[in-house]
């Protein structure tokens, strides 16, 4: 297992859903925005059919909130939402096009996204949401760099993305060293404490330890107390 590259300055963190990032990959945002990288979110969704009983016009916007909430607590500043239907992301050429603007707008070197395979590990379903997200990722770091599939957008093409690290519990190539930022961690994901709320009457800041812990165990081959996992692909 090798270390995840640091030698970039701006990364983008793109994903389906408020909540997604924090359930790990916020543990290694919060180290990269410890070194002085410049961190941006981009979600595809605001969360609006995330919470039962509660309906998507009121659920949207506090979901929102409490993204942008936890974003601020690992250093990140610039929250996008893209205002899909959550639950219903689409695979396709829509999502590609409007990601692809993303990356143009943000010029990242690195990306992260969510894992687009079929399972979590064997067991464990993984949403539409998230496969279709994260497959569209990967295809829209190619569509940013190239002028002539979506000539419609405005922003000019972007060539500059080296890599992207897809967050996945098994089948990891690559890790980073989360040890110092499990706290922090913790405490970005307890942020939605609404949503946690709604899921579990175990308190919030429990669960986010407990989700956290988790996240964050040890990797095999890789020499640290507390790791986060990824898949990584180089463009
Ligand atoms: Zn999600």
């Amino acid at each position: 297992m090798e270390q995840i590259p640091e030698d970039w300055k701006r990364g983008v963190v793109i994903v389906a859903h408020p909540d997604d990032i924090e359930y790990g990959a916020a543990a290694a945002v919060a180290r990269w925005t410890g070194q002085g990288k410049d961190v941006r979110y981009v979600l595809a969704t605001s969360g609006e059919a995330g919470i039962a009983a509660l309906p998507p016009a009121e659920c949207g916007p506090l979901r929102e909130e409490e993204e942008r909430r936890s974003a601020a607590v690992v250093g990140v500043h610039e929250v996008e939402f893209l205002g899909h239907p959550d639950g219903r992301l689409q695979e396709g050429l829509e999502l590609r096009r409007d990601l692809a603007a993303a990356i143009r707008r943000h010029r990242p070197e690195f990306v992260l996204t969510m894992n687009h395979r079929e399972t979590w590990g064997p067991g464990f379903l993984n949403s539409a949401d998230h496969r279709a997200l994260g497959q569209s990722v990967l295809d829209a770091v190619s569509d940013a760099a190239n002028e002539w599939i979506f000539p419609e957008l405005t922003e000019p093409r972007w060539t500059g993305v080296r890599w992207v690290a897809v967050n996945v519990m098994v089948g990891a190539t690559h890790a980073v060293d989360v040890t110092d930022t499990v706290d922090t961690a913790v405490a970005s994901l307890a942020e939605h404490s609404r949503y946690l709320q709604a899921l579990s009457d175990v308190p919030v800041a429990e669960q986010a330890r407990e989700q956290i812990e988790m996240a964050t165990g040890p990797k095999d081959g890789f020499a640290a107390d507390r790791a986060v996992g990824f898949e990584l692909f180089q463009f």
